[in-house]
């Protein structure tokens, strides 16, 4: 028996075909919108792994689905890929776990390849998660040529634009830091007549250099959507709360724990009232205090904090209970404001369902 996750126009599942580990379908366009591929773990790929769990959870409200897969390669020290997927309207979230297998050490890691079928009209790309305090900078990539974007380094968002204004974005993970990987890495984005692929080698140590056992993390989302997609205006008995983070949490940081536990007093408040709650927030931002991500030992690592804006928004849609929608707003002037991720935001939650496929 094989689930799938399903949505609003959306659905997700575990391909059928050998190339691909897990597909995103557009079911009103009838077209693939993303095909996520397999991993490879010191050379061997996810194929010859052996898949020891995967469950699909759907929450009560119908606005949720989990999805967690457990690969084991069945040899050697038995490494393992554990992947944490859930799906809220039309976003997806992924979190990966790499764990070395007993006795064994991870010198080579490449994320699965991403592939984005069909023809783009506009690639854009904002290529790295800038200083504290700088500005995010959104660069159209030329679509002349097959290589868009090879580096050492990681980018952090890429955008599609299709002819038709069929959006798709990929991010890095909130964890920026985690992003760089070890050793010589290769971060790709090439095209061809088929569509985008992406690649990421996150670490590729080389077999005279010392390295440590230690276990991989890895965070991304995927957001999608038509670039003419209306925002949900305020009407009559709606709220909107404009939180004054920095007098009351010191700090913009959506990742600081001050700043997590204020928004949710903000919205915890309303709960007395009625009508729906729109929240007006400071631009996404980057920050280096390790402190707010809890990692005692370490002063400064690299974040930035769309993500703890998904976390808020399921949280406190959840929290305001049926009937009532919470929704995002960011600054006119936010690059973040008019992608899929922040639309997504300033839009009332829909359906993300599990069926048998
Ligand atoms: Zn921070």
């Amino acid at each position: 028996m094989s689930f799938e996750s399903f949505g609003d126009g959306w659905k997700f599942s575990g391909a059928s075909s050998s190339s691909a580990a897990w597909s995103l379908c557009d079911t009103r366009q009838g077209q693939e919108l993303l095909e996520i591929r397999y991993a490879t773990v010191n050379n061997t790929p996810e194929q010859d792994a052996i898949c020891e769990k995967c469950r699909f959870h759907g929450k009560l409200d119908n606005t949720e689905t989990a999805i967690e897969s457990l690969n084991v390669y069945p040899f050697g020290g038995e490494s393992s890929i554990l992947r944490n997927m859930t799906l809220r309207g039309k976003l997806l979230e992924v979190r990966m776990d790499i764990k070395p297998g007993k006795g064994e050490v991870i010198r080579d890691l490449e994320l699965e390849e991403l592939f984005f079928p069909g023809e783009f009209a506009k690639a854009e790309i904002i290529r790295s998660v800038p200083e504290p305090g700088q500005k995010w900078q959104l660069e159209e990539l030329p679509l002349t040529g097959e290589v868009l974007y090879e580096s050492s380094q990681p980018f952090a968002v890429l955008l599609l634009t299709t002819g038709d204004n069929m959006q798709i974005e990929l991010g890095s993970g909130g964890d920026w830091w985690r992003m760089h990987g070890a050793g010589d890495t290769f971060w790709s984005i090439k095209r061809t007549d088929d569509g985008i692929t992406v690649r990421r080698r996150v670490v590729a140590i080389a077999a005279e250099e010392a390295v440590e056992r230690r276990p991989w993390r890895f965070n991304y989302y995927v957001a999608w959507g038509k670039k003419t997609q209306m925002r949900m205006l305020v009407a009559p008995g709606d709220t909107v709360i404009t939180p004054d983070l920095l007098r009351a949490a010191q700090s913009e940081c959506f990742q600081a724990p001050a700043v997590r536990k204020q928004l949710r007093k903000s919205v915890r408040q309303q709960q007395e009232n009625s009508g729906n709650v729109q929240m007006i927030l400071p631009d996404v931002k980057s920050c280096d205090d390790a402190g707010h991500l809890e990692r005692p030992g370490k002063k400064q690592l690299r974040h930035w904090d769309l993500d703890e804006l998904f976390a808020l928004y399921s949280w406190a849609n959840r929290t305001l209970g049926e009937n009532r929608i919470f929704t995002i707003e960011l600054p006119e002037t936010s690059i973040f404001r008019n992608l899929p991720s922040g639309r997504y935001l300033a839009n009332p939650p829909t359906a993300a369902m599990v069926r048998e496929s």
